[in-house]
């Protein structure tokens, strides 16, 4: 059954996560849906998901999609998951994926091929993303594990993920431009801030649990990836300063939404 192993890792009385309609299978969207969810659990990642056979084939991606043809992306090919979860962002309290689930990217995606189960089975996906920050043509290609989908355990589940040359492509880099969710616009502080943080900071050394201690952890990681900017306490700190104090333009960039 296609969602098993993503039911199985999950006790949906303690996740904000969708258990995935049984049904969805039935589902036949007018467009193939594709999405990016920026995660950051027990490792940053970003999770690339396209809608196929009722389900979201799924990828993680851990440095993020590219636009730079030059630049490939190891993506991990992972369980797939409900369709209804590619809208899914929100905090994750405890147990498996505990963390931060951003929307970073949403859209529509369209094979470039005529028979998508031959292509997964070869190991090269062609496609065309059509979402806010991901465009153009791309490419799936499995790196290794030529025996096809489902074979042994570590087989064929490296992946790259690489952008083509098109109108779409360039050297900026789109993690760093476009950080942010494209569903409520916020980063990950202000993902974490919506969702009531008192209700399980609260929880923090409560129980003893090793859920909470993940959640604390993947926490310590939030400085390093949104630094907190320097501004308003280092003014206040040199009160002796004759002039206006200057704008600070390097800090300015990450906290733009
Ligand atoms: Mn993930």
């Amino acid at each position: 059954m296609a969602l098993e192993e993503y039911r199985r890792k999950r006790d949906f009385t303690k996740t904000p996560e969708p258990a995935g309609d049984t049904g969805a299978r039935a589902r036949k969207a007018p467009a193939r849906f594709f999405c990016v969810q920026k995660h950051l659990a027990t490792a940053l990642h970003y999770d690339f998901r396209i809608e196929h056979d009722g389900v979201l084939l799924s990828w993680a991606v851990p440095k993020g999609p590219s636009i730079d043809p030059a630049t490939k992306r190891l993506a991990m090919h992972v369980e797939d998951h409900p369709i209804e979860y590619g809208e899914f962002e929100g905090v994750i309290p405890e147990g498996y994926g505990a963390g931060v689930v951003m929307l970073w990217d949403v859209g529509t995606w369209e094979p470039e091929t005529d028979d998508i189960d031959a292509a997964l089975e070869k190991g090269d996906l062609k496609m065309r993303l059509d979402g806010y920050k991901l465009k153009g043509s791309w490419v799936l290609v499995r790196t290794r594990g030529w025996g096809g989908r489902g074979g042994a355990k570590d087989d064929g589940r490296s992946w790259l993920l690489i952008k083509h040359k098109d109108e779409w492509a360039g050297e900026l880099d789109i993690t760093e431009f476009a950080p942010n969710s494209v569903k409520s616009a916020g980063s990950f502080r202000e993902i974490l801030a919506q969702e009531a943080p008192d209700v399980w900071l609260s929880n923090r050394g409560n129980t003893g649990t090793t859920a909470a201690e993940t959640l604390t952890d993947v926490l310590k990681k939030l400085d390093k990836i949104e630094p907190v900017p320097k501004t308003a306490s280092a003014t206040k700190a040199t009160p002796a300063a004759p002039k206006k104090a200057a704008p600070r333009k390097a800090t300015r960039k990450k906290t733009a939404t």
